[in-house]
């Protein structure tokens, strides 16, 4: 069917929903995936507990923001419903930008009012009236469907005015993102909504302080907002007790790559790469790139290490290499989209990933010497230290740390000079 669609050149927005749903591919559901969870049921238990409790529950739980920073969510949303104002936002984060996550979208088509429901349980908590979904623009077929559950929670009076009679106003709007990945970033997101191109601003202030329209805001990946939903119903001692002392509860993964069972994976922290490979059906591993272009790669010497935010943390992406690829091909991969994605605001960043792609390109292909190499190093610490946000920061990552673990694979690379017998080198250097 999918083949007939694309043949016909259909737009993705008239696929059957069904479609996407088979594509979900849930390979292992966990703590949040695999429980149901009432409609209503996280606002209810909210304010039964009372909302000041209800806050120190989900700082029980111990859960940290799933976008892959690992920022503790209870801590950020007292921030923001601590600083004076007349109005506050809430903003889910599904601008799921990074190559190889893909778990908001399956979140999004299969868990929406749960997602919804934390949102609303986000602005109990703060004190905002209004919410935003800041969906990736290539998610544009989820669009129709999603406006489908808002408007069923309306009709069922889990959102708009006094909403279950508790006496809460809020709504969510759904905003769509033009295909930029710096719009992930979340004040280039909050930049996005007020109309504005996506720039990341300085922070601080970070959006808890000022936000959107300079209000408080709190701004949370899809994931976090589903997760405190079921805390709020079962407390936070129940997802406390899963994961390490320093990563509570699980994470979604999303697996692709050289392996037989691709899709979505829910673990608790503190899995062992080693048993993530296993279950996916992954053999003769060359490396694992851990939280996309922007995160680690690992080698194959590595598998023992931990899905952790105190070793590897992740906000999702796990891509799956094996021993027939080519290292120096993946990361000029990564390295290229680094610079398209550039936004170009600051020169360390605009200048230095198209840089740092150039030198890369010479050493692929043949042309680089061993001081090179000395330079790429370099311009990597460059872009990495001096870029304004997040992208620049981490746009090294991919040589950086693939220069750590296999410099052989660069050095055989570099330029073979060789010189006709009886030429006097030294004679020619001098
Ligand atoms: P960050 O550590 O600067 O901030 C994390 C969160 O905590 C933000 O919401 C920030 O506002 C808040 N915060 C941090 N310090 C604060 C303070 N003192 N007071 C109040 N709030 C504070 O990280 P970041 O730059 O926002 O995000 C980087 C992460 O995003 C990386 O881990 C990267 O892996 C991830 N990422 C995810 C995707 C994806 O598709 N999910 C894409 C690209 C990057
Ligand atoms: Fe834009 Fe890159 Fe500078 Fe970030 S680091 S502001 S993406 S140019």
């Amino acid at each position: 069917e999918i083949v007939e669609l694309v043949n016909q050149q259909t737009p993705l927005s008239q696929w059957p929903a069904t479609l996407f749903a088979v594509a979900d591919n849930i390979h292992r559901p966990g703590l949040l995936l695999s429980e149901p969870l009432v409609a209503g049921d996280a606002l209810r238990a909210a304010f039964e507990r009372g909302l000041p409790e209800t806050l120190e529950e989900l700082d029980r739980s111990g859960l940290r923001g799933r976008g892959g920073a690992g920022f503790k969510t209870a801590v950020k949303w007292r921030f923001c419903a601590d600083e004076p104002a007349d109005t506050r936002f809430v903003v889910c984060n599904a601008d799921e930008g990074e190559p190889g996550t893909f778990k908001d979208r399956v979140l999004l088509n299969s868990y929406a009012g749960q997602v919804f429901e934390g949102m609303t349980l986000a602005a109990a908590l703060i004190g905002a009236q209004q919410g935003f979904l800041y969906l990736r623009g290539e998610y544009l077929h989820l669009h129709e469907q999603l406006q489908g559950v808002l408007t069923e929670r309306r009709a069922a009076g889990l959102l708009g005015e006094n909403i279950l009679g508790l006496g809460l106003n809020f709504d969510i709007e759904i905003r769509l993102g033009a295909g930029a990945y710096i719009c992930g970033e979340e004040s280039a997101l909050i930049e996005s909504l007020e109309g504005k191109p996506g720039i990341p601003r300085n922070r601080p202030p970070y959006p808890v302080t000022s936000g959107y329209l300079n209000k408080p805001t709190i701004v949370n990946n899809v994931e976090t907002f589903l997760a405190a939903a079921h805390i709020a119903v079962r407390g936070g001692a129940w997802f406390a007790a899963v994961g390490t002392e320093k990563s509570a509860g699980t994470k979604i993964l999303s697996i692709s790559g050289d392996c037989a069972r691709p899709g979505i994976y829910e673990y608790p922290f503190g899995t062992r790469i080693r048993q993530v490979l296993e279950d996916c059906g992954a053999v003769e591993v060359l490396g694992v790139q851990i939280g996309g272009p922007s995160g680690t790669f690992i080698s194959n010497r590595e598998l023992d290490r931990a899905l952790a935010f105190e070793d590897l943390a992740t906000g999702g992406s796990f891509i799956v290499f094996n021993c027939s690829r080519d290292i120096l091909r993946i990361v000029q991969n990564f390295t290229h989209f680094f610079a398209h994605e550039s936004c170009g605001f600051c020169t360390p960043c605009r200048v230095g990933t198209s840089l740092l792609k150039k030198q890369l390109d010479k050493i692929v292909d043949g042309h680089g010497s061993a001081g090179d190499i000395v330079e790429l190093e370099n311009l990597c610490q460059l872009v990495k230290h001096h870029s304004h946000c997040g992208l620049g920061q981490t746009a090294a990552n991919p040589i950086l740390s693939t220069l750590e673990r296999y410099p052989d694979v660069y050095e055989k690379q570099l330029k073979q000079i060789s010189y006709e017998p009886g030429f006097d080198l030294d004679g020619a250097l001098a």
